[in-house]
């Protein structure tokens, strides 16, 4: 069991931002957001440290939107500039609602959000094969236009329409990871990472921003390693990790080795892009340091999962 001081890296889910239904207001979004912290201040409570990442689809797909409706007012900006805007939108809704949490606890951490870089491989095979949808619909015709003007692979998406895809390469290290670890040092609570980081290549000392998504699951991993964390607790928004998910043989899992796991993931039970990119990173992280925990529980179990009494652990 984890004791004081212990480093807790917390990926949070889209829900933990922003709910299906909801239109995704600026008054939603910190409605939610405040709820997480609520959560969050009961592990601060018991002496965790924390570092939070957070997914950026629904926040990127709006920017991505607006720079399109205004396209003839203002230059349009590039993904991965969107991706800077989004991680600072949410950042800042969490330093504002941490900040208001804490101080009705009687806490003072510092909270500060750190605009996050990933490097990436430029080689890396997801170039190839652009994967990871993103931003808004398109007819027909418009796909065929943005395809021609601006060399966008474009996708057709479940019978909904037309939308851009982009590679989704793997996360190889946080070109900010020293400041995130100075702030950690300080007792301080970091955001990092947001929307998986800003994917970038190197070439000698120079940074690329490049036009991909780095899954946020799997760059979680990456900041939990980096922070020698004690425990990867990556929230989403079902209770367990389920075997024949979605049936009516489907069966939750309380605790499953490496081992288990990767036979369950071969035997096709965790969903691309969802539930896979999540045991990934439980397995990487377990794997990289035995004495480490990763846990997939939802939202608002995070405390009970830290207990061991909610949500699905990976054990080396
Ligand atoms: P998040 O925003 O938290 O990353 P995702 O939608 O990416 O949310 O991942 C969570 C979803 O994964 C669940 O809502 C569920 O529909 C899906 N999922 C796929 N496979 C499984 C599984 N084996 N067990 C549980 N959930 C699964
Ligand atoms: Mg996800």
């Amino acid at each position: 069991m984890s004791s004081k001081q212990d480093i807790i890296v917390i990926a949070l889910g889209g829900n933990a931002i922003l709910k299906p239904h909801e239109e995704g207001t600026a008054q939603d979004q910190m409605n939610n957001i405040t709820e997480t912290c609520r959560q969050l201040v009961q592990l601060l409570k018991r002496g965790h440290q924390l570092v939070l990442t957070h997914g950026n689809g629904p926040q990127v797909g709006a920017i991505l939107l607006q720079n399109e409706a205004a396209r003839n007012q203002v230059p349009p900006m590039p993904l991965d500039v969107c991706g800077a805007q989004s991680q600072g939108l949410i950042g800042y809704m969490f330093q504002q609602a941490l900040r208001r949490e804490l101080s009705r606890q009687g806490l003072s951490q510092s909270v500060s959000c750190v605009i996050t870089q990933t490097e990436v491989d430029a080689d890396d095979p997801a170039f190839e094969n652009p994967t990871k949808p993103i931003g808004p619909f398109y007819s027909e015709e418009e796909a065929a236009r943005l395809q021609q003007e601006f060399d966008f692979a474009m996708k057709e998406d479940a019978g909904r329409g037309y939308r851009r895809v982009v590679p989704s390469p793997d996360p190889r290290s946080i070109i900010e990871r020293d400041a995130i670890a100075a702030l950690l040092q300080q007792g301080g609570i970091v955001i990092a990472s947001g929307g998986g980081g800003i994917p970038v290549t190197a070439e000698g000392k120079q940074l690329s921003g490049v036009e991909a998504v780095v899954d946020k699951d799997l760059a979680a991993h990456r900041l939990a390693e980096d922070a020698g964390a004690d425990v990867l607790l990556i929230l989403t928004d079902v209770e367990r990790v389920m075997l024949n998910y979605g049936t009516d043989s489907e069966k939750p899992v309380s605790r499953m080795t490496v081992a288990q796991a990767k036979t369950y993931r071969d035997e096709g039970h965790f969903k691309e892009g969802s539930m896979e990119p999540k045991v990934r990173a439980g397995i990487r992280f377990v794997r990289s340091n035995p004495e480490g925990r990763a846990i997939i529980a939802r939202l608002d179990q995070a405390v009970e999962a830290v207990d061991g009494t909610a949500g699905t652990e990976i054990i080396a």
